[in-house]
């Protein structure tokens, strides 16, 4: 029962018990669910601007909950960033995603593979050679990978991370800029920092239909990666319209349902690896 004359404060520190407590509810949640094997890795295409081909695919994280059926990474991967339990879900990613990159192989696709991190996912050196570890130890080869990071990475506060980064860039991993656009970005410290990619956010990408201003927009976000020696992949391309249009302005590679939503190992190899010759 609630006393009486109790303040507001004693709610508010109410609330952040209550979000702690379900913070930790779903922490032990998703450690079970890690134990029962109920964790997935779906692949989105993303091909060739100019052929259409695939070129690549991004691994994005999926829960098989027994109760809530599929669920996506909005749903719990910003409260395992809190937790830390993220460093596990990221493990598992990183190594399934590399055994499926083998299993694409074998299955005639010549690809790169996408991996999302956030900059919660790493602070020390072990972290980093753990996951060069589990890379080399599935047999893939280190420059086939690419880690999507977000703009915050390059933030001048996190020198932590920057070193790390240029460790993994070092030996041999790619790296991209997820987002673009959206956040802060400071073109000097992109220029010194070892990426090779930039991803243009999906919210350019759907409004550049809408006015001429949207339009030039997406146009200058690709010009300045041009001048930087950057590749170019529009994300959330979900019209020919906007492929054809996308691919007028100089971006390289495109990604979105238009081209495929994201799917089981099993879904991408059936839809995209080449026909078996008979
Ligand atoms: P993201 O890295 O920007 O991934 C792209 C998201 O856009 C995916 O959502 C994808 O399903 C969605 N998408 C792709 N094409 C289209 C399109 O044409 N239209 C629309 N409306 N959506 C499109 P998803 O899978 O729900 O992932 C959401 C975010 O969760 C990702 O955004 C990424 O930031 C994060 N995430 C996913 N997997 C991982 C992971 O393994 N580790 C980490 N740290 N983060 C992950
Ligand atoms: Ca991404
Ligand atoms: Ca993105
Ligand atoms: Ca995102």
């Amino acid at each position: 029962a609630k006393a009486a004359g109790r303040g507001t404060s004693h709610f508010f520190n109410d609330s952040l018990r209550q979000q702690a407590e379900s913070h930790l509810r779903l922490h032990n949640e998703i450690k079970r669910g890690l134990a029962e094997n109920e964790f997935a890795v779906h692949y989105q295409p993303i091909v060739d601007a100019a052929s259409r081909r695939l070129v690549a695919v991004e691994a994005l994280l999926r829960w098989r909950h027994p109760r809530r059926g599929l669920v996506g990474p909005g749903h719990f991967i910003p409260v395992a960033e809190r937790t830390g339990v993220i460093r596990a879900l990221g493990d598992f990613v990183l190594r399934q995603s590399c055994r499926d990159l083998v299993a694409m192989q074998r299955a005639g696709l010549d690809i790169r593979l996408a991996i999302n991190r956030s900059s919660r996912e790493f602070n020390d050196r072990r972290t980093v050679m753990n996951w060069l570890e589990i890379i080399d130890e599935s047999g893939v080869a280190r420059d086939r990978l690419t880690l999507e990071i977000t703009e915050s990475v390059l933030m001048p506060d996190k020198a932590r991370q920057h070193r790390l980064l240029r460790r993994l860039n070092a030996e041999g991993v790619g790296l991209a800029i997820d987002d673009f656009g959206q956040g802060y970005s400071s073109v000097t410290y992109l220029k010194k920092f070892p990426v090779s990619q930039i991803k243009i956010d999906r919210v350019f990408v759907q409004d550049m239909g809408e006015s001429p201003e949207q339009r030039a927009l997406v146009e200058a976000l690709v010009k300045m990666a041009q001048a930087l020696h950057l590749q170019v992949v529009a994300e959330g391309v979900e019209t020919t319209e906007q492929a054809d249009q996308l691919t007028g302005l100089g971006c390289q590679m495109l990604q979105g349902f238009h081209f495929g939503r994201p799917m089981p190992l099993a879904e991408l190899i059936e839809r995209f690896g080449p026909a078996r010759s008979s």
